[in-house]
């Protein structure tokens, strides 16, 4: 199975314990987060929409909420992105791992989680 994924999505995956915008984005946010732990899964990396933001209500005409959120959104994914290689497909579970080496402390998130509202629902962001 392959995966498109938001750079910032993995870390989010990692926190997911089944809060979400919708119903729908709930149901696909869990399956997507099972198929990631799955032997065999490659993922994709990228700063645009992914297989999650598919089911969001928040995304319209291509984008997150508006112009301004989406920067907010592409820069979230570039902190990530910066340290792994996008011109690749990953298998998922050595990626998670990777990312598990990487960002580790609240100080290796500051660019990407400070300013999100799931803080206190995000099981990632808690261990930190
Ligand atoms: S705090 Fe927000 S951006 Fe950071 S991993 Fe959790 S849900 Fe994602
Ligand atoms: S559209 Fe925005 S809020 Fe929705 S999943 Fe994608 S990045 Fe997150």
């Amino acid at each position: 199975m392959k995966l498109l994924l938001r750079g910032h999505h993995l870390l989010c995956l990692k926190g997911f314990q089944g809060y979400g915008y919708s119903d729908d984005f709930v149901e696909n946010m869990t399956e997507v987060n099972h198929a990631r732990k799955r032997e065999n899964t490659r993922i994709t990396l990228t700063n645009t929409p992914d297989d999650i933001c598919r089911c969001c209500p928040n995304l319209k005409d291509d984008i997150c909420e508006n112009c301004k959120q989406n920067e907010r959104i592409v820069h979230m994914d570039n902190e990530v992105l910066k340290r792994l290689d996008a011109s690749k497909d990953y298998d998922a579970i050595e990626l998670f791992e990777k990312i598990d080496g990487i960002f580790n402390s609240k100080e290796s998130v500051r660019e990407i989680c400070f300013n999100c509202s799931w803080h206190e629902k995000c099981l990632f962001y808690q261990k930190l």
